[in-house]
């Protein structure tokens, strides 16, 4: 990695940004050429008692601020980031690799959560029944949380900590967050904004660091709700933890997303959305497709379709025009994903496009080329675990009925796609798949802001998801009254 101007970004805590106190940092590199954009400090779990006391100051006065004084300025920050969007989609891809297009498409889908929260007024409101008996009346009330802690992963630096902050901060909680480390530099630019719209010191900070932060707000005394996105062992990890702590978690984790492709399926559309599923955001999403049960006579030009797109994809730097297929995040992740490729071959998939023979495979950037397995089974690595990168397994199935028992067997179940012109095929899916997100002749099927981002099995843990009124629910408390007068 070359070191040109590197520097090093600082926590933002009570409004201001401070050093973290630490010495320890990451260097930050352009996943596309492999040059410096930042160091991140590693901060400690003093820099989080440091922010949480300054979330924990300016919740008494945040949380008693009138809900629509509050909402006026999310209307203001969604205004700032829509004035903002190329310059938040070139720092996008500048430090996570996707091309612009996928980032500009980010940027709005994080929009669209300020958007959803700056509903908060109505989102608040409680429920009353005026005569429970003689003279009696019931009703609940909604209050925020308190601080909250938010960790979020580097495949969506903007759109991933916006399911998270503004919904938490519009109905009147604070908020600490750990952006990924391997994906630090927007966040800033987050919260520079969001302080320009209005918004008080304090109520949003930002700690940058890795496990040791992590850690550190998992058992503050001081933090009641965790949100995690991000693997699955560490989703589970933060679960199990937060929830020993006593705090209410949301964890969404990994995925392995199966789309079946009928017989009757409009192939030509069904190949368009399956390419742009399997290797957009180089298949860091934790909707990609990365299996497709194909059904009956369809394996064969569906396989032959599938080839043919895949080679005709643009491979670079996603700042380039044109560009569609960007580079993974890191050299190590660039190395797994080889390694993954070589485990399919030498458990008996067919490699019938290999992403490694690609030009880019040697240049300096983490580039690896669209990759499709075919003749893929249950028992394989590649089947099993989710590989994060652009590789695309295909299992073959003679029926419905037999492929959605593949895409069953799965350990993960966040999203899964059905491509048929027949609405009983889309019936017996949307009945029997176990999965949370369900698509029909569309590749990526993930909710907009104003629905909850639904998991399943290990895809998930907790009860509340996050957007939507889940959302709502996970950052506020209810108080009853029942009163008689
Ligand atoms: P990751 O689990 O490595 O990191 C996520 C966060 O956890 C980061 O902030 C990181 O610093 C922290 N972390 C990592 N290891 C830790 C540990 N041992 N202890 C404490 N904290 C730790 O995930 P990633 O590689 O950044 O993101 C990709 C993953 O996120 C994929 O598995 C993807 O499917 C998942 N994801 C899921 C969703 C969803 O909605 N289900 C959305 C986006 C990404």
């Amino acid at each position: 990695m070359t070191t040109t101007s590197t520097k090093l970004l600082k926590n933002y805590i009570n409004g201001k940004w401070v050093e973290a106190k630490t010495d320890k940092s990451q260097l930050v590199p352009n996943p596309a050429t492999g040059e410096a954009l930042a160091e991140v400090p590693i901060s400690t779990k003093e820099d989080v008692d440091e922010a949480v006391a300054s979330a924990k100051i300016a919740f008494k006065t945040w949380s008693k601020t009138p809900v629509p004084k509050r909402a006026r300025i999310l209307f203001k920050y969604q205004q700032l980031l829509v004035e903002h969007w190329n310059e938040l989609a070139t720092l996008i891809t500048k430090e996570n690799g996707k091309s612009f297009n996928e980032a500009y498409g980010e940027v709005q889908r994080g929009i669209e959560c300020v958007e959803f929260a700056a509903g908060a007024p109505t989102l608040m409101m409680g429920r009353q029944l005026p005569d429970i008996a003689t003279d009696m009346e019931s009703g609940m009330y909604r209050y925020p949380v308190g601080v909250i802690g938010g960790i979020t992963p580097f495949n969506f630096p903007m759109m991933v900590p916006c399911w998270m902050f503004p919904l938490a901060i519009a109905v009147g909680n604070t908020f600490v967050l750990k952006p990924s480390e391997r994906t630090p530099i927007l966040a800033n630019r987050l919260a520079e904004l969001f302080s320009e719209a209005g918004l008080p010191d304090g109520v949003f900070n930002i700690v940058h660091g890795a496990h040791d932060v992590v850690n550190s707000l998992l058992e503050h005394k001081d933090v009641p709700a965790i949100s995690f996105v991000g693997s699955q062992p560490v989703a589970e990890y933060v679960y199990k933890t937060g929830a020993s702590n006593g705090k209410r978690v949301q964890a969404l984790a990994g995925a392995k997303n199966h789309s079946i492709v009928m017989p009757d399926a409009d192939l030509d559309s069904a190949v368009k959305e399956i390419i742009a599923a399997s290797y957009g955001s180089a298949g860091e999403r934790c909707m990609a497709c990365s299996v497709v049960v194909a059904v009956g006579k369809v394996a064969e030009p569906l396989l032959e379709k599938l080839q043919e797109k895949a080679d005709e994809i643009k491979i670079g730097n996603g700042l380039e025009e044109g560009v569609f297929l960007g580079p993974v995040i890191r050299q190590e992740h660039k190395e797994r994903t080889a390694n993954y490729i070589e485990s399919g071959e030498q458990q008996g998939a067919i490699l019938v496009r290999d992403g490694r023979k690609d030009a880019k495979f040697t240049e300096d950037g983490y580039f690896i080329g669209p990759t499709i397995f075919d003749q893929v089974n249950p028992s394989m690595k590649i089947w099993k675990e989710e590989i994060f990168a652009p590789v695309l397994s295909i299992v073959r199935a003679n029926t419905l009925e037999e492929a959605i028992e593949v895409a069953n067997e799965s350990d993960f179940g966040n999203g899964a796609c059905l491509f048929t012109q027949n609405g009983s095929h889309v019936r017996y899916f949307r009945e029997n798949i176990e999965a949370g997100m369900l698509g029909v002749n569309i590749g990526v099927p993930a909710p907009m802001a104003f629905f909850p981002f639904s998991g399943w099995k290990n895809s998930f843990y907790g009860d509340l998801h996050a957007n939507g009124q889940d959302g709502v629910e996970f950052y506020t408390k209810r108080k009853m009254l029942t009163a008689r007068w």
